[in-house]
């Protein structure tokens, strides 16, 4: 379906956009001023699913450990998930290495400089694949997240829920129809611009814009409701029972493993429940047989909440000093708390670790 029935409000929409973005357009973030793909590439990665303000830190880090892809391909895993920790979303993180990698080993590192091509690489989509193709090799894709989503629903009064597959791709053939064929990196960047400083969630300083005069939700008072999103279904409830285990200078720790959360992460022994359970009812199942059941020596270090996209983690945590040689667990380590901060954990336990004093 061809989103612009006005082919002339189309026009008017791009000349108005890229007059503003020449002219008032100061927002400057560092990846903008490069046309690297492999910058392009980390920063758009990093901000998937993740605000400006808390992706910038992180990207300044990897840039200034691993200034290439090659150093970045060379990385031991260990090292880029702690890099990446409190990032969230690690599936980004471990498609990154595996991507850096497979690059080096198939092509000198050297990325595919077609949109198809790009969209090939593991863990880039449609979004990622059209900023490098349209900021480093001046396609003509156009980039829709967040921010084009809200202008294009606004200017234009598109009602069509954004988080469904008919209003991903009518938005993305409007962008598409709309890009500035001489310069389709700078109409992305001015339009992702425009939604982070001037068409805000809330508050869009409307006065200011260069869409005001053919801006259907401001003519018809309809800026609150746009965009549009299908009703959110209830996130699942999770209940994690830490154990952290002491031995001398060392505590136990196992890497999640499989296609749950926070893969790769490292996490204390772990007992899930369906609902909250005190410590003497977790001590009559069957998984706490290999723990001390005395009461004794057990420290109760609180309790916290962890939203994520999907799920809502509830987790309490135990400190235990085991003085046994047994082994807790299959697949475990014991880890001395002075290397604790090498390894990735997940929010969650950072905040528990933080509460014991000697870990600080
Ligand atoms: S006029 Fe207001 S609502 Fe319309 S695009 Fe501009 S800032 Fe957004």
């Amino acid at each position: 379906m061809p989103p612009i029935q006005e082919p002339k409000k189309g026009r008017a929409f791009t000349r108005r956009l890229m007059h503003w973005h020449h002219r008032f357009n100061t927002r400057s973030l560092p990846w903008q001023r490069s046309r690297e793909p492999y910058t392009i590439w980390l920063s758009e990665i990093i901000l998937q699913q993740t605000r400006v303000a808390q992706g910038l830190p992180y990207y300044e880090k990897f840039i200034a450990i691993y200034p290439d892809i090659q150093s970045l391909a060379a990385a031991p895993d260990d090292a880029v998930l702690k890099l990446w920790e409190g990032l969230g979303y690690y599936t980004r993180c471990r498609n990154l290495l595996a991507t850096a990698r497979f690059l080096v080993a198939e092509s000198s590192g050297i990325f595919p400089q077609t949109y198809e091509g790009l969209l090939r690489l593991k863990g880039v989509g449609a979004y990622t694949a059209a900023a490098i193709a349209s900021f480093a090799y001046g396609l003509p894709h156009a980039v829709v997240d967040g921010n084009v989503f809200r202008v294009l629903a606004r200017c234009f009064g598109i009602e069509t829920p954004i988080d469904c597959s008919d209003g991903k791709n009518l938005f993305q053939a409007l962008a598409n129809q709309l890009i500035d064929q001489k310069d389709p990196g700078g109409f992305n960047q001015a339009l992702m611009d425009l939604g982070a400083t001037v068409c805000t969630p809330s508050t869009p300083d409307c006065v200011h814009c260069p869409l005001a005069e053919i801006c259907e939700a401001r003519s018809s008072g309809w800026i609150e409701r746009l965009p549009q999103r299908r009703p959110k279904n209830p996130p699942s409830i999770r209940y994690f029972n830490y154990f952290l285990l002491r031995r001398g200078d060392t505590i136990w720790l196992r890497q999640r493993q499989g296609k749950d959360i926070w893969q790769g992460l490292y996490e204390p022994l772990l007992i899930e429940t369906m609902q909250v359970q005190e410590l003497w009812e977790l001590q009559d199942l069957p998984e706490f047989s290999q723990l001390n059941k005395k009461k004794a020596g057990w420290n109760y270090l609180g309790k916290s909440r962890q939203r994520l996209s999907h799920q809502i983690i509830f987790a309490q945590c135990y400190c235990l000093f085991w003085p046994e040689n047994r082994v807790p667990a299959e697949g475990g380590i014991w880890v001395p708390v002075a290397r604790l901060r090498e390894y990735a954990f997940p929010r969650t336990l950072t905040w528990f670790f933080n509460k014991l004093t000697t870990f600080k």
